[in-house]
């Protein structure tokens, strides 16, 4: 790669990898989408099909780098489906099926030579929203997304939670209804089970896109239940949530979510939970995707292994 002269902005290469489409884009240090591009995910094609499509769109916004916009790509940051391994070592999206354990990290870095850093879109989701969104400012929050299936992110205290595998704040195999329909992990009544968009359509053989009212305040007051028993485990006081079955349902999900929030949350103790849209509304997944590559290379940074990075870009989301 030959550099150009003079000072460049460093800006992190976001990737989205979500059940329908691979998105990729150009973000800043302050979390500014420069460029993007997206491409649909082709049904039933090989796993290096997939990644065909997707190198598409990543080689896109290099060559948009380079000769567009004159900055310098330094990190490559992944928001992924689920389920993934630490750091998307391996990546197996449900709604991509020839994708199992497919070695996402490797292959990305083996094209482009940049270091990689993935995660779950969920938390991704989390990283931005807490960082330019609905929970700016917010030190402890739970962010969700309520789509297709139903992911979630933790930040307690200003730090985006991993857990022992990663897949801390998975709110969407919480148990809600005791008995409930089978969940793709073996439980009975998992919110997954009760309320995303493929549990929607199950249970009323219709589109989520065409909801009845019952079916939008049961799910609001189903989200609303696993969220008000997760403020009062960690102490939060705002869930955020985005996803397109939970922001199609709009007032009437997020009321009964709110009204289900204060019977089962801090009852009785001071602050009650609240319960927003996220902000960031279609550029939320891949400035998520982004914040991980921050994150990614601020972890990176220790004196004892020094990594040539711009103060600039050191500042971002933690
Ligand atoms: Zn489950």
């Amino acid at each position: 790669m030959t550099s150009t002269p003079g000072p460049q902005r460093d800006v992190i290469l976001a990737v989205d990898i979500g059940g329908t489409k691979f998105a990729a884009g150009l973000m800043t240090a302050r979390g500014v989408l420069l460029d993007r591009s997206r491409v649909e995910v082709e049904p039933d094609v090989g796993p290096q099909s997939h990644f065909a499509g997707l190198v598409s769109v990543v080689n896109e916004q290099l060559e948009q780098a380079r000769t567009q916009h004159d900055v310098r790509v330094r990190a490559i940051g992944i928001g992924c489906a689920g389920p993934i391994e630490r750091n998307c070592e391996t990546v197996s999206p449900l709604n991509i099926s020839s994708w199992r354990q497919f070695p996402l990290r490797a292959h990305l870095e083996e094209l482009t030579g940049l270091p990689v850093y993935g995660d779950l879109d969920a938390k991704a989701l989390a990283l931005s929203e807490g960082w330019l969104g609905a929970a700016q400012g917010v030190s402890s929050f739970c962010a969700m997304t309520v789509s297709t299936g139903v992911g979630g992110g933790l930040v307690i205290d200003g730090e985006l939670l991993d857990g022992a595998t990663g897949n801390a704040g998975h709110i969407g195999h919480m148990i809600v209804e005791p008995g409930g329909r089978r969940c793709g992990c073996g439980a009975r009544g998992c919110l997954e089970a009760e309320a995303s968009g493929l549990a929607i359509e199950a249970i009323t053989g219709r589109s989520p896109t065409e909801p009845t009212y019952d079916i939008m305040r049961r799910t609001g007051r189903l989200v609303g239940r696993a969220a008000g028993m997760i403020c009062t485990s960690l102490d939060l006081d705002l869930v955020v949530v985005g996803g397109g079955v939970a922001l199609g349902f709009a007032a009437t999900f997020f009321n009964a979510a709110q009204e289900e929030i204060d019977a089962v949350a801090h009852v009785g103790q001071g602050v009650a939970a609240r319960i927003t849209p996220v902000r960031l509304g279609d550029q939320g997944p891949l400035i998520g995707a982004g914040a991980v590559g921050l994150r990614g290379l601020r972890r990176e940074v220790s004196p004892r292994r020094p990594v040539p990075i711009s103060a600039e870009l050191l500042d971002g989301p933690s």
